[in-house]
Order: structure tokens, then sequence, then C-alpha cells
């Protein structure tokens, strides 16, 4: 898959550079349409200003995503002139564009509703649409079958239109804008959100959404993306029309990697899903095994969800998760279990010496160490800040104390680059008949604070 994008980066760069070269416009226009441009040379657009990563004007005012791109190509290949007509809500836009105040519309599906004042380009984009549901609903097979379920969507949407005139079961919920319906599916207001695609996965990695899957798609629904043009302009249309035309694959697939990848260069755990989405889109565009695409992007999820973003250990989640299994294995089978919690010793100094990245580099060779230093059984996971956690099964206080001996002994040890040396302490505590989560955690933690109050760099409650 890296390969195949690569290769189709390869060539849709050679594009743009030929481009470069020749600004002229590449198609061919009717009379009329020459004299269009000529009489008119500029189109003012409106767009949805909050609809990453497709389009949102930014802070500076700009128009920019996937549409912008691929708006501005169009732009350049038919000789038009486009400028943003700003607004602040995709309600304000419609009500611009209906008032005649823009044009075009720069990207959207086309409705029967929308049809009563606006006429379309060609599709500019196909993305399929998605079922997005917190992780414990069942797979969707058909939107039907749901009974007395809530639906949050924005306002004024397509799927809005479309579901509401087609399954009267649901109930919907409106929101002002694409974030606010998927928090409120993350934050149980709502039960499921039907979103695009690449729109779903890219608000669930900005949000940090990771209690929300991929329940299921709507088939009928897929996103058709389109210029709207007001019904007044049919030389416009035709001459976008054409520019939507010499729009190939290739370009394409440049436009969606390069909002893509800006994604992928700040965090490498997300390349997978990148990669996966950019393959899912390929498979949607052919209609074909959807679903193992969309069980693997849930797996994907699902390790994100428990993983600590700066080291890629366990996060604290997946700690607490930890602890509450293995307590109940304990009362259930009457085994031995122990925690280890570490902090690092004045890393507040490093911070303020080194810097912040320099501290950031600390966390993460500490974090490398631990899970080196333990077994494959151990739940190795950052507790928050500088802090550590070990969750180690079959295991009672003598060796939880060795291991966490151990563990003091690699670390003092440990060249820690641009740093040098640097210590931590320790506590320890092992789970006793009827401890809750809570209690255990309270021993290790009043453990560490004998230790740091000893004098720093040991172990305490072994
Ligand atoms: P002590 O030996 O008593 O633990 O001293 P300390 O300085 O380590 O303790 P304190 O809790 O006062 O400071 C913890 C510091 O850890 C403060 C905070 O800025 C820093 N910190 C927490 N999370 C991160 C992070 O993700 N990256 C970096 N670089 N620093 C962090
Ligand atoms: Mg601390
Ligand atoms: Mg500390």
């Amino acid at each position: 898959m890296k390969r195949l994008l690569a290769a189709a980066l390869c060539i849709a760069l050679r594009a743009t550079a030929t481009e470069a070269e020749n600004t002229a416009p590449l198609i061919e226009l009717t009379a009329t349409e020459q004299a269009y441009l000529a009489a008119m040379p500029i189109v003012r657009m409106c767009v949805d200003p909050d609809w990453a990563p497709f389009e949102q004007i930014d802070e500076r005012g700009r128009h920019v995503g996937i549409a912008a791109d691929l708006i501005q190509q169009v732009a350049r290949r038919t000789g038009l002139k486009i400028m943003l007509y700003p607004t602040r809500t995709w309600e304000e836009s419609l009500a611009a564009s209906k008032a005649g105040r823009c044009q075009i519309m720069s990207f959207l599906n086309r409705t029967p509703e929308r049809e009563r004042w606006l006429d379309f380009t060609a599709p500019i984009f196909v993305d399929p649409n998605m079922i997005i549901a917190r992780e414990d609903h069942p797979f969707v097979g058909d939107v039907r079958w749901l009974r007395d379920e809530s639906v949050a969507l924005p306002r004024g949407t397509m799927v809005e239109e479309h579901l509401r005139r087609d399954y009267p079961n649901l109930r919907i919920v409106l929101t002002e804008s694409e974030p606010e319906a998927m928090t409120l599916v993350s934050e149980r207001k709502a039960d499921f959100t039907v979103r695009s695609l690449i729109v779903a996965a890219h608000a669930i990695r900005k949000q940090g959404l990771f209690n929300l899957k991929i329940a299921g798609q709507v088939p009928e629904l897929g996103n058709q993306l389109r210029i709207g043009v007001i019904k007044s302009e049919p030389a416009l249309r035709d001459i976008l029309d054409k520019g939507v035309a010499t729009l190939s694959a290739a370009d394409r697939e440049q436009i969606v990697n390069r909002h893509v990848s800006i994604t992928v260069q700040n965090g490498t755990d997300y390349r997978l899903v990148w990669q996966l989405l950019a393959g899912g889109l390929v498979i949607a565009l052919i209609g074909a095994f959807w679903m193992r695409k969309l069980s693997r992007l849930n797996r994907e999820l699902a390790r994100l969800s428990v993983t600590d973003r700066l080291t890629g250990i366990y996060n604290r989640m997946k700690l607490d998760e930890a602890l509450a299994a293995e307590i109940q294995r304990c009362r259930r089978y009457d085994q031995a279990l122990a925690i280890v919690l570490l902090d690092i010793d004045h890393f507040k100094r490093i911070n303020d010496t080194y810097g912040h990245q320099a501290g950031d580099r600390a966390l993460i060779d500490i974090a490398r160490l631990l899970s080196e230093g333990s077994r494959e059984t151990d739940v190795v996971g950052r507790w928050g800040g500088e802090e550590f956690m070990i969750v180690l099964p079959h295991t009672d206080l003598a060796g939880a104390g060795r291991l966490a001996e151990k563990m003091r002994t690699t670390i003092a040890a440990h060249e820690f680059s641009g740093i040098g040396q640097q210590t931590a302490s320790f506590g320890v505590a092992a789970y006793r008949i009827d401890d809750q989560p809570n209690d255990l955690v309270a021993r290790a933690d009043a453990a560490l604070y004998e230790a740091k109050h000893a004098g720093r760099n040991r172990v305490a409650g072994g």
C-alpha cells in the first residue's frame, strides 16, 4: 500500500510540475463560454466553513482543504477567477447562495431541495457515508432496522434531508457543526451519526474520540460531491463542468494525500489509520471488501484508544482496565497481584534546564526501559505526566520489590541523550483481600511518597 501511494504521489507531482509551466487554460471553450469569462471574470464562492478535512475557512480567512485544492485546480484549468464569500456557518452559506450573493457552492451533494436553485457539475469527489456509533453499538446492517434511536446530524445537510424523508423511525438531533455531531455520539447524547468516511476518520483522530467506531454503511447515501452553480448562470456551470472533467484519479489522490500527510507527520501512530483510510477510499470506489477493511480500521482505532500518544506504551485508560480485570481475577482464583508506581525525580528541572522536548525524549526513554525490562504479561503504562505504572499479575510484594529495584538501577545507569543521568522513585503494593483498585493504587502512592521523602532514587513498600 505504501508503495502504491508513493507511486501515485510521484505521478501526481509530475502532473503538477507540467501544469505549473503551462498556466493557460487546458480546455476548449465555446464562444458563449468565452464571452461569459470575458464579461464576468470574478466568481463568488460559498463554502462550508467547518468541514475539515474537506474544507474550512482557516484562522486567516482562507479556504483550505481537499475541496479548496480541487477547486483551485479547476479554476487554474478553466481560467476562472474564484473568490471566497466568507460565512460563519453552512446554513449562512446556503442562505447566501439562495439569495444570489455567491454564484457557486464549492462542494456539496445534489439533492431535490438544492436543485430548486442550483445546477450541478459532475461529481468532483466521491466518498462513502458511514454510520458512526460508540464501541458498544451492534453492527448496523440496515438503518431501517433501528428502532427509536437518535441520530445526530449537522443542520441543512443532504444526510439530514434524506434520513428525514426515508427513515421516520429515527429521531434526528440537529447540530450546528460536524464536530458537534461526533461529540454528541461520543458523550452518549445521541446513538449514532452518519458521516463521510474521510471526515469521520479525521474527526475521530483530531478530537480524540476513540470510543467511536464505524458501525456500518448507508449504501444508497454515498457522497457525490459536486460544485453547485446558481440556476441563472448556465454558462458558468458548463465551464466548471469542463474543468472538473480534466481532474484525473491521480490529481484527486495527490490532493487527498496532501491533506492526509499533514496529520501523518506529527504522529507515527496514525500512519496506519490513514493508509487504511486511503486504501478504504479506493475500495469504496469499486464498492467491494468494505467490511473487512472497516474491521481493520476499527481494530486500529481500538489500539489507539489504549495507547499513550507520546510514549507509545499503554495509557491511563488501559491501566485502569487492567487493574480492574486483574483484581477480579485475584478474587476469583486467589492469585497474587502487585503494582509498581514510579515517578521521575526532579523532572521539572529537566524541562526547566533542557526544555520540554528534552523532557519528552526522557519520558520516551523511560517507557522503553520499562517495557524492555518487564514480562509479556505485565502491563506497562503511563499513569500521567512523569509517572508510570506496571501491573504485575501472579506477583507478590517481594517479587514486585525486586522488579522495581531492577528498574531503578537500569534507569539510574541509563545515559539520557542530552541530559545525562536521571533517577526515579518507586512505590510498590500488593493485592489484599477485598481491595478495590483505588486501595491498591493508594498504597503504592503512599509508598512512592515515602521513597521521595527518604531522599528519592529508591524503592519503598516492598
Ligand atoms: P519530584 O522529584 O518531587 O517528583 O519532582 P518533580 O519535579 O518531578 O515533580 P513535579 O510533579 O513537581 O513535576 C513534574 C513535572 O513533569 C511538571 C510537568 O511540567 C512535567 N511533565 C508532565 N508531563 C510532561 C510531558 O508530557 N512532557 C514533559 N516534557 N514534561 C511533563
Ligand atoms: Mg509527579
Ligand atoms: Mg517527579
